[in-house]
């Protein structure tokens, strides 16, 4: 029997030959996708979903195209906030057919019926190549912005995405107290290192706004999103509020953006997402001139 030190080379798989071209496969695919923005958290529970969903809907609603892939298997909640419990998705001509809510396409790990049971068990590799599928796979065809909604934390899917696909940029997520703040940077040192953009900081509930008194509230404490966006010299580009409607809509799947359009709520992820559009314009702008200068021959 022979080993692999009887092998030559890599004993004819041609594996790097393999791997190089299921990145450009990947690549090629995605190239239609002007803007692929990933939203990031360094824990769960700060809303990122929520804030997912209702920025891909804020973009929606100026006219853009635009996809939300909920990438986070083992707890995918946009098909409840948008109460697409029980929608599948279908495939065809090889191509996984995404379902559509209020304009906006939507895949997720929770249109397939067995994943309750089933997402706690998986691991790294079947994981990364669930989300891999779902980005290339996916008949998107062309769209202004894909949304990720990743996981919180720094595991297996976020690195998966940054190696795998040319990310515009990373939307950091997090609650103004200390304890997401602080968890939010260790993430954020994660894609600093992959050399994956930073877009900016959303804060989400920020502060409750009190109908009575029209006074603010800043129940999670103050500052916690300015702080990361000082330190890290990252835009701060938008801050939600505390607010009921935002979770009841949430649980009952008729997201605030859509029933109640003219809400402070609402009106702050419209000017949020008013703020990420801009942000996208600048790193492609910027990525696009890096591209030029290293194509243009030095001027003799
Ligand atoms: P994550 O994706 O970070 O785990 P979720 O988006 O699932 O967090 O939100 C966690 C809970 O907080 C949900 O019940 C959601 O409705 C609620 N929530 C999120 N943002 C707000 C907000 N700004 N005001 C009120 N409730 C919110």
């Amino acid at each position: 029997m022979k080993t692999y030190e009887d092998l030559e080379g890599d004993g004819g798989s041609n594996i790097i030959g393999q791997v190089v071209q299921l990145g450009e496969k990947l690549r090629s695919r995605l190239d239609k996708i002007k803007h692929k923005v990933a939203l990031m958290s360094g824990k769960g529970g700060v809303g990122k979903s929520t804030v997912a969903l209702n920025l891909s809907l804020a973009l929606a609603k100026t006219g853009a195209k635009v996809g939300l892939l909920d990438a986070d298997i083992y707890g995918p909640s946009i098909p409840l906030m948008l109460g697409m419990k029980d929608a599948a998705m279908q495939v065809e001509d090889n191509k996984l057919q995404p379902p559509e809510s209020n304009g906006i396409k939507v895949v997720s790990f929770g249109f397939f019926a067995e994943q309750e049971h089933q997402a706690a068990i998986y691991r790294g590799p079947i994981i990364s190549g669930i989300v891999k599928q779902f980005l290339v796979d996916t008949n998107w065809s062309d769209l202004d912005y894909l949304i990720v909604d990743l996981p919180p934390g720094t595991g297996d899917i976020p690195l998966t995405l940054a190696q795998t696909i040319p990310i515009t940029g990373i939307l950091v997520v997090t609650t103004p107290q200390e304890v997401a703040s602080s968890v939010a940077v260790k993430a954020i040192g994660m894609f600093d290192k992959l050399n994956v953009p930073m877009l900016g900081v959303v804060e989400n509930m920020s502060y409750f706004e009190c109908s009575k008194c029209n006074e603010k509230h800043y129940i999670f404490g103050n500052g916690g999103a300015e702080k990361i966006s000082e330190k890290h010299n990252i835009p701060f580009l938008g801050a939600i509020p505390l607010n009921s409607g935002i979770m009841e809509g949430s649980d009952l799947g008729k997201p605030v953006m859509i029933t109640q359009p003219d809400s402070p709520s609402a009106e702050a992820f419209t000017v949020t997402a008013k703020n990420i559009a801009a942000q996208c314009s600048i790193v492609a702008a910027k990525l696009q001139e890096e591209m030029q200068a290293e194509t243009t021959p030095p001027a003799n």
